[in-house]
């Protein structure tokens, strides 16, 4: 993948969110900070991620420094993230509402909800990052991305069906499911329905909790 096949895309991405009054932050590291208020005290350190868009603070980020096959699809990612935003789709909607239970601060451990919230805020959570890979695999046709669609897809249904595990073991990935090629490639190259990705099979669990938690 080279920057010239993608610039056109990314400046249209840009010009939309810029558009629309989103900040952007584009750092030349590995990983980038969540914005600083998702900690709500002291001993929170912001999370590092490959990238974000955070629909509260109107803000997209994105780090650039791994190679541009790593990060451009993580780009796409998340602008459907800004476009579920912009049309108001209501799980997205749903997620951002301050009294809606927070899956990653009860992965970290900085808050305890009930059974039946941790069981909400995960089928929304799951919902919601299912929309938004169905609309990059959309995004990917209609602007003839330079992402192999078969493998992308493969990759989607690896994280999509990460969100059960995390849940089972109360732990964010070390490693990336996705990034797992025995994981990958027993995966179907086409997207899966939302009701499979909420049921992974036994086999994924198994590969997950020997793969990605250190
Ligand atoms: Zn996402």
């Amino acid at each position: 993948m080279k920057y010239d096949e993608i610039k056109p895309f990314i400046n249209y991405c840009m010009s939309d969110l810029l558009k629309h009054k989103r900040a952007i932050s584009i750092v030349r590291s590995s990983f980038i900070a969540l914005p600083a208020y998702t900690c709500q005290s002291d001993i929170e350190k912001p999370l590092q991620v490959n990238g974000f868009y955070d629909g509260e603070t109107r803000q997209f980020g994105i780090a650039i420094g791994k190679p541009i096959k790593n990060w451009f699809p993580i780009l796409v990612h998340e602008y459907c993230h800004f476009l579920q935003d912009l049309e108001k789709f209501a799980p997205f909607k749903k997620l951002e509402c301050t009294n809606f239970p927070d899956f990653d601060r009860w992965i970290n451990g900085y808050e305890e909800y009930s059974d039946w919230d941790m069981k909400e805020v995960f089928q929304v959570t799951q919902e919601v990052e299912w929309d938004c890979e169905r609309r990059v695999m959309e995004m990917i046709e209609t602007h003839n991305l330079p992402i192999d669609r078969e493998q992308y897809a493969q990759e989607a249904n690896a994280y999509l069906m990460f969100y059960k595990a995390a849940l089972k073991h109360r732990k964010w990935y070390t490693k990336e499911p996705y990034r797992v090629k025995s994981i990958c490639n027993r995966l179907p190259k086409t997207l899966m329905s939302l009701s499979q990705i909420s049921k992974p099979p036994k086999w994924f669990m198994d590969s997950v909790k020997r793969n990605c938690f250190s």
